[in-house]
Order: C-alpha cells, then sequence, then structure tokens
C-alpha cells in the first residue's frame, strides 16, 4: 500500500547524518513511484514531489528532528496541503432551509450518503428532508426511502402515500421534484434539504445536463460531489467533468474503507480546486465522517502518533537557539555560561515531555539523559548564573574563590552548588569543543552537562 511504501522509504534514511542531494533525490523518486502506484494522477505527482525536493533541501536546522523525521514531517505538511489544508464545514444558508445537492456517477454512493449526511444533521439538532430526485433507476426512490426510514429522516418522493406524503410530483419529472422538495421543506420547516440525484455509468452529456438543471431549479447552497475512492486514475476525468459540467462546491470520498489506494484522495482536491469535506467508510449510516486532511495525511504515512510527537518536540525545541549553537559550535567559538544556561532551559523543556520522546525513533539517547534530569536543577543553575558578572559569565576561569562565595550568597545557594555548576560547565565546554573539531553536530547541542 501507499503507506506501506512510504514507510519503507522513510526507513532507509533513519540513522543518516546530514541528507545530501543524492540521497534526498533518492527519497523523492521512491515517493513519485509510491504515489503513481497509488493512482495519485500524474500532474498532482509532480507538484508535490518538487514541493518535497525543494523544502528537503532547504530543511531548517532542527535540534529536535534527525533528518529522516524531518523528510516524513515535509511529506506530512505537503500531503495536508494537497488534501485541501483545512477541514471546511458545510455552509448553511442565511435564509433556511440550506440546500444541499448530491451529484455523481452511478453507484458512487449518493444515496447512502443522503441518509448518512441526514442522520449526522439530525444528531446536530437539524430538521433535515431527504428529497428522491434520481427517477433514472427503477428502485433509487425505494432505496432513499428505505436510507431515510433508517436514518428516522423524512423524504420527500414522487410516489403518492409513500412515507404517507401526498405528492403531485410529476413521475420522471426530476428537476419538477427537486423543485417541489425544496418547497415542501420551506412550507414544512425543515432547515436543511438533502437532495438525491441520478447518476449514470460513466460521464454522459444527459446525466450532466439533467443535473445542471435540478442545480438550477433549486440553487443549492452546496452541490456535494460524491465519488468512490476506489474509482483510481479515473477519479481525476470524472471530477473534472462533473466540476464543467454541474460544478461543485465540495468533495465526498465514498469508500475510503476499501482497499482504495488513496490516489482519489489525493487528486481530487487539487485537481478541481474544491474542498473534500466528508468520506464515507462503509455501508452502516454511521460510518461517515467529516473529512480532516491532516487525519488523512497521517492514516496514508501511517504514522499518526509519531508526527505528532514530532510536533510536540519542535514545538518544546527552539529552533532558533539551535540554529545559533549549532553555528557556533561549528565556528569553534567558545562556549559560554549563557549557553550553557539556554540549553538546560531547554532540557527542562523537554524534560516535561520524555516519556514521548521515548517513543520517536533516534530519541532513545535523548531520553536516557532526560531520565536523570532534575528540572529544578534549571532554575539553580538560572540563579547562580544570574549572580555572575557579565565578565565571570564569558570567562569562568576567572571566578576564584572568593568570587564564588559572593555568587553562592547572591543567589541563595551553597558554595559547593557553585562548584558543581563550574565543573559540569567546564565539562560541557570540552564536549562542545570536541565536537567543533569533528564537525559533527550533534542531536541535543552540548548534551546532557
Ligand atoms: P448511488 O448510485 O450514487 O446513489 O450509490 P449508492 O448509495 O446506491 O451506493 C452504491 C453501493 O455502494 C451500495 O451498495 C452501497 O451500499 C455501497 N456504498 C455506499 N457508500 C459506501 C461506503 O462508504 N462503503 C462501502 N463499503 N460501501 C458503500
Ligand atoms: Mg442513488
Amino acid at each position: 500500500s501507499l503507506s506501506d511504501r512510504l514507510t519503507s522509504t522513510f526507513k532507509n534514511l533513519r540513522g543518516r547524518g546530514r541528507l545530501s542531494e543524492a540521497d534526498i533525490d533518492a527519497t523523492v523518486r521512491e515517493i513519485r513511484r509510491a504515489l503513481l502506484d497509488a493512482d495519485v494522477a500524474v500532474p498532482v505527482v509532480r507538484q508535490f514531489t518538487a514541493s518535497v525536493r525543494e523544502r528537503a533541501l532547504s530543511a531548517e536546522v532542527s535540534g529536535a528532528l534527525n533528518p529522516a523525521q524531518q523528510v516524513v514531517k515535509i511529506v506530512n505538511d505537503e500531503l495536508v496541503g494537497i488534501l485541501g489544508g483545512e477541514t471546511r464545514a458545510l455552509q448553511l444558508a442565511k435564509t433556511p432551509p440550506t440546500v444541499i445537492m448530491l451529484a455523481g456517477l452511478q453507484g458512487a454512493g449518493k444515496t447512502t450518503l443522503a441518509g448518512k449526511l441526514g442522520l449526522a444533521l439530525k444528531e446536530q439538532g437539524h430538521t433535515p428532508l431527504l428529497v428522491a430526485a434520481d427517477l433514472q433507476r427503477p428502485n433509487a426512490v425505494t432505496q432513499l426511502s428505505v436510507v431515510a426510514e433508517r436514518a428516522g429522516v423524512p423524504v420527500f418522493a414522487p410516489h403518492p402515500g409513500n412515507q404517507g406524503m401526498e405528492t403531485d410530483a410529476v413521475i420522471g419529472d426530476p428537476v419538477g421534484v427537486a423543485r417541489q422538495g425544496v418547497a415542501e421543506a420551506r412550507a414544512k420547516q425543515h432547515d436543511v434539504v438533502i437532495v438525491d440525484t441520478a447518476g449514470r455509468l460513466g460521464v454522459d452529456q444527459v446525466l450532466m445536463q439533467q443535473a445542471a438543471d435540478i442545480r438550477d431549479a433549486v440553487t443549492p447552497d452546496e452541490v456535494l460531489f460524491v465519488i468512490d475512492a476506489m474509482i483510481g486514475q479515473d477519479a481525476v476525468a470524472t471530477a473534472q467533468a462533473f466540476l464543467a459540467g454541474v460544478d461543485f462546491t465540495g468533495v465526498v470520498l465514498s469508500k475510503l474503507d476499501g482497499d482504495a489506494r488513496g490516489g482519489a484522495a489525493l487528486s481530487v482536491a487539487t485537481v478541481t480546486g474544491r474542498p473534500i469535506m466528508f468520506a464515507s467508510t462503509g455501508e452502516k449510516l454511521t460510518d461517515f465522517e467529516v473529512f480532516h486532511p491532516d487525519r488523512m495525511a497521517s492514516r496514508i504515512l501511517d504514522m499518526g502518533d509519531v508526527l505528532t510527537l514530532i510536533e510536540q518536540a519542535e514545538r518544546a525545541f527552539d529552533a532558533g537557539e539551535a540554529e545559533k549553537m549549532a553555528a557556533k559550535v561549528a565556528s569553534g567559538e567558545d562556549f559560554t555560561l549563557s549557553d550553557f544556561l539556554v540549553q538546560m532551559q531547554q532540557m527542562k523543556k523537554l524534560g516535561s515531555m520524555k516519556k514521548m520522546l521515548g517513543m520517536l525513533p533516534g530519541m532513545a539517547q535523548m531520553r536516557d539523559q532526560l531520565e536523570n534530569f532534575d528540572e529544578r536543577e534549571v532554575d539553580r543553575v538560572q540563579a547562580i548564573i544570574q549572580s555572575m558578572t557579565p565578565a565571570e559569565r564569558d570567562n569562568p576561569k576567572i571566578i576564584n574563590g572568593s568570587r564564588r562565595a559572593r555568587i553562592a550568597r547572591g543567589s541563595g545557594q551553597t558554595t559547593s552548588a557553585v562548584n558543581g555548576l563550574l565543573d559540569r560547565f567546564t565539562q560541557a565546554q570540552k564536549m562542545m569543543r570536541q565536537m567543533g573539531k569533528g564537525g559533527g553536530l550533534p542531536g541535543m547541542p552540548g548534551g546532557m552537562p
């Protein structure tokens, strides 16, 4: 699956230091193949891989993430982007009823969706009415009535007596049924109307014209284009045909429970510029959810937890400080007590999430360091360093016995605490010098003092 392919691509990056351009290109090639095999549309793949490559090449120095994690994060961000970014809620009409029209090929899942959406809206306190404007298939009206009954939502159907509703809608006139359904909703004070329409097996002019006529008759607030997530490479052409023929305001991906390879999901939002709003994930009425691009991306990457952790680690770790520290080490410049204090403060921030850090690959070493980290120590170190003069902070060698006693008094700490800090600082400084010489950057600048 797409998930497996991407995950194994990222595994190859584990344990690497800085990624070369060749590493990045190899990774991007793998991602491109995985996306194409998952039926993602070619132009979307091209755009996607170009942005991933560009961002990976200019990846910011991050003390919290190793290169593999950085690539995972970039791919995740880009996935969220092509899936539409933000979740988009239904647009409700200022003056009810809100009219929602469903469009899509036969078998896409429109009628099922009408029931699911009806139920969900009812549970939110709305009073939806389903309108059976699919008069193409002999049993389409009955099917909607069954679904409506299960959802406990009324249906407007052009069969006299159906659901106990009298109607003089002309059988065979879907546009008339749709128009009357909306009028019925207005009269009976339903605040939402869901208009189910007919689909054909393939894109076809008659069908498109009928859908456009219904749209013109009911002026919907939302036109939801329902698409079977398993349709693969045809997704783009179908979506474009409906965009041109009917136009729609949002997309519903259905049958996401099947072994959809994800291609339709990844292509449709980008190609049409319309957001994916809902996902249908089974035959039951409750198999329905608001579509969240970020969750879908995590599902594709199959790394939801890891991504959440990466984000939290990044938030705790100040990227600006990491960069300064890295530059300092690289230039062989001296590591000062002020730097030492910044490090301690970073450790404190990370300390509060040490359990989570342990779950991140590559973070095990840091977790061990944090295991012995006493958060109160940061406050003591801060007090001591703040009791030093700037000259003492820059050049601790000048801190003799009388200065130590003065610093201890000023900070409310014992002289031995001051001595302990200076000893640990000297150790850390030595370590930083070695790293400077070796040219390698530590995952976490300085490590545990
Ligand atoms: P329509 O022709 O667009 O109205 O499609 P239907 O709502 O009649 O659905 C066609 C078939 O797909 C039916 O057998 C539904 O039970 C099934 N179906 C619809 N949505 C889903 C879904 O999300 N998951 C699965 N597994 N089946 C679905
Ligand atoms: Mg139907």
